[in-house]
Order: structure tokens, then C-alpha cells, then sequence
């Protein structure tokens, strides 16, 4: 179905990008899956190209676009499989924080490297004891004169092994009641002693995407690298996960629509008892189904992106595109695996990477029962 959100600026933006990923990524997805990590020169090409930006800034080097440019981006990625280049990650996860509550030092120096390509972001929230309850973080960040002194262990970190500056999320107050009223948000720089990256973890899916463990050992930062202020994380935290949690449903739904449409693909060349096996009802049914359900989603995700651009508080609707479109996309790679018979398991067919990765997508950014809590709330329960 023709989608409305979308003028032709966004086209255009769309097809440049498209023969972009064709050339410079499409044959680099392997490798990367091959390596557990992308590589820097593709980074600083994406920058160069101006895709680290799109919705950035002009006067910090970026396009100053609406937020449709990088959705459009994270479409064409997913439609290439790209996962393990997390784009979205930089861009429109990690890259907020610094527009939002940067000062004006903290973006000449990191936000104009962002969108260029040269400085590569993550952001650390998740410990090894602790992930969605977040306010139970153990990392500390204590002031001492003019520095900060950071302590502690993150794991499960996107763009773990090649970030050059990580926003931490630690306890700036480890004993304020409530407890998440002691959590700031720290820079700090790779190249900083007392910060170390740990492994490499090996993952189910995600096979190209950089998630490690990162340590930080008495590692001192200035003042300065205080992002907003202190005490003020975790507000700042909730009110940059809408865009968080849409990117993911909006990834989740190019996702699913590959997948779709190489299954009815496979179908129709796949023979079975003398005929297509697309010629059999049950094919016919499940693909139906899940064809129905992709429009749904997509419409919803397309009414929240619209919402999202106005500058609406959707954070219920938000959550349940979250939960939901990631839902199907587990459901959706299963059946279509299915589909696939023997060939399904097998990894040189493309839908076996899709099942895998699509696991994930209700785990992280806010677990799916998380999304449940919250739109519950919402509702007044509880
Ligand atoms: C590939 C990958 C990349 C990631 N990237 C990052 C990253 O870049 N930065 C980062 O900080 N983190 C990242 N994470 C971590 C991710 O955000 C966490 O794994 C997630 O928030 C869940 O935390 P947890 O793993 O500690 O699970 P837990 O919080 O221990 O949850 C375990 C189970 O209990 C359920 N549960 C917990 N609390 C409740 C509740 N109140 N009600 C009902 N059920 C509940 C959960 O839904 C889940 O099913 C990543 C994870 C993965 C796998």
C-alpha cells in the first residue's frame, strides 16, 4: 500500500541512499558477520555522505531533516539485512542526548565528530546485575575536585568494541532516595585509563553488531563531561526512549517485510508433490495472514511516525508498537522459516539470519513485558 507519510524530498532521500547502500554496504554485511564488528572506514564514509546526521543539526555539520530521513535510513538497512551496522544506534539513540542536553563545548567537540563519522557513539545503561530495572545501576560516578572518578562493569553494550564515546549511565549519588534521582549521565572517552573494553560476546544473532563488555576502573573525567545535570539522568533517559522505542518498531517492520517477501518468492519456486508449494493452501493462508498483519503494523508505525515528527507525547503508543511489531517479527520468522523447510535451517538461506536476529527485538531497548508495564500504567492499573 502507497504510504502517505512521506513527501518527495523523503523519495529522493530514499533512492540516493539505496544505490549508497548498494555500494558501500550491501557487500560488506558478510565480512562484518564474518568479523562480530563493522568497521571505521564505512563509518566515516556514512558520515562523509551525510547519513549520520540526516535529522541533525546544520550548524553541527548534520541536515537539519526531519526524523523520516533517518527512518528511511534504518528502513533501507533492515531491507539489506545490514543489522550490524547500528546507524539507528548512533544516530537517533545516542546522538539526542548530545543535541538535547549538550552543552555547547560537549557539542563542538563530539556531536560535529558524530555526524561526521569520525567519533562513533554508545551509551551504557545495562550492568551485569541489572538491566530493566535500571534504577538499581551500581556504577559510580563520584566527584572528586574537578573530576569524576568511574567505577564499575557494563555489559551488553551496542558499538562496544569501536565506540570512541560512551554515555554512562551511573550513580552520581549512590544513596538518594528515590534511588534514581542519584543517576547522571557521564562522557567518557575511549582513550580514557581506567577504561577498558572487554569481550567481544558471542551472540545468537546480530552476528556483525559489536556487544561487549566495557570496565571502568577508577577512570577520572572532568566535570565537563557531565551531560545535562547531575541527578537528572534517568528523566533524561525516559524522555529520549519514545524515539528509541519507535526506531526499533520501524526496523522491525522493513524486517519483516524482507522476510516476506523472499518467503513468497521461495514459495513460488519450491516444488512439492508436482507443483509450487505457494499452490498449497496452508502456504497461501500463512502468507495471507502474515501480509495482513505487516499492513497493520505498518500503518500504526507510519501513524506514530507522523505523530513522532509533530512533536506528540506517545509514549503508551510508542511502547505497544514496540511489544507488538516485534512480536510479529518473531512470529513472522518462524512461520516463514517454516516455509522454507530444510532449507529454512540452513544458514546460507537468508531467513535463517532473520529468525535469529529478530530474537532480540523483544528483549532489548525495554523488554517487551517492560512495554506491557508501562502502557498498563497508562491505563491507570497499577
Ligand atoms: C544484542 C543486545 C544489544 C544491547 N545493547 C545495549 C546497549 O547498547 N546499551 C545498553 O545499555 N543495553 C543494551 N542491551 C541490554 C538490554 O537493554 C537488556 O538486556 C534489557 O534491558 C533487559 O535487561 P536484562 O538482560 O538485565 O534482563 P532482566 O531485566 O533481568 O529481565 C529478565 C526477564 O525478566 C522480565 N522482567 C524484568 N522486570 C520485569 C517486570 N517489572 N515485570 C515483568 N517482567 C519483568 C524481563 O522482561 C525479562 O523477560 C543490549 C542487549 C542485547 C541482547
Amino acid at each position: 500500500m502507497r504510504r502517505e507519510i512521506f513527501g518527495d524530498e523523503h523519495e529522493l532521500f530514499r533512492n540516493e541512499f539505496r544505490r549508497f547502500a548498494a555500494a558501500e554496504i550491501a557487500p560488506r554485511v558478510a565480512e562484518w558477520n564474518r568479523a562480530g564488528t563493522t568497521d571505521k572506514a564505512t563509518w566515516k564514509k556514512l558520515g562523509q555522505a551525510g547519513y549520520l546526521g540526516a535529522n541533525a543539526p546544520e550548524e553541527y555539520g548534520g541536515a537539519g531533516g526531519d526524523f523520516l530521513f533517518d527512518a528511511i535510513i534504518m528502513e533501507e538497512l533492515a531491507d539489506i539485512r545490514a543489522h550490524a551496522l547500528m546507524v539507528s544506534l548512533h544516530s537517533d539513540i545516542c546522538m539526542p542526548y548530545l543535541k538535547e542536553y549538550g552543552s555547547e563545548e560537549q557539542k563542538q567537540k563530539w556531536l560535529t565528530g558524530a555526524i561526521s563519522g569520525d567519533v562513533i557513539l554508545a551509551v551504557a545503561m545495562t550492568e551485569p546485575g541489572t538491566g530493566s530495572d535500571l534504577a538499581n545501576v551500581q556504577t559510580r560516578a563520584l566527584r572528586e575536585g574537578d573530576e569524576y572518578v568511574v567505577n564499575g562493569a557494563k555489559t551488553f553494550i551496542s558499538n562496544g568494541q569501536i565506540s570512541d564515546l560512551v554515555i554512562v549511565v551511573a550513580k552520581t549519588d549512590p544513596h538518594s532516595v528515590p534511588p534514581h534521582d542519584g543517576i547522571s549521565l557521564i562522557l567518557v572517552e575511549a582513550d580514557r585509563p581506567g577504561f577498558r573494553r572487554g569481550r567481544n560476546l558471542d551472540k545468537l544473532g546480530l552476528e556483525g553488531q559489536d556487544t561487549s563488555e566495557l570496565f571502568f576502573e577508577d577512570c577520572r573525567v572532568p566535570v565537563s563531561n557531565l551531560l545535562g545535570q547531575e541527578g537528572r539522568g534517568f528523566k533524561m533517559l525516559m524522555n529520549m526512549l519514545q524515539q528509541e522505542r519507535l526506531s526499533i518498531a520501524v526496523g522491525s517492520m522493513a524486517s519483516c517485510r524482507r522476510a516476506l517477501l523472499d518467503t513468497i518468492e521461495y514459495t513460488r519456486e519450491r516444488q512439492a508433490f508436482g507443483k509450487p508449494i505457494a499452490a498449497f493452501q496452508n502456504t497461501q493462508f500463512k502468507l495471507a495472514e502474515l501480509a495482513t498483519e505487516v499492513e497493520v503494523g505498518q500503518a500504526f508505525v507510519d501513524k506514530l511516525l507522523a505523530a513522532h515528527v509533530r512533536g506528540d507525547e506517545i509514549v503508551a503508543e510508542v511502547s505497544m508498537a514496540k511489544w507488538w511489531t516485534t512480536d510479529l517479527q518473531k512470529r513472522l520468522t518462524s512461520e516463514c522459516l517454516q516455509l522454507h523447510g530444510g532449507y529454512g535451517f540452513m544458514r546460507e538461506y537468508p531467513i535463517s539470519q532473520d529468525y535469529a536476529d529478530a530474537a532480540v527485538q523483544s528483549i532489548y531497548a525495554g523488554t517487551n513485558e517492560i512495554m506491557k508495564v508501562i502502557i498498563a500504567r497508562k491505563l491507570g492499573l497499577g
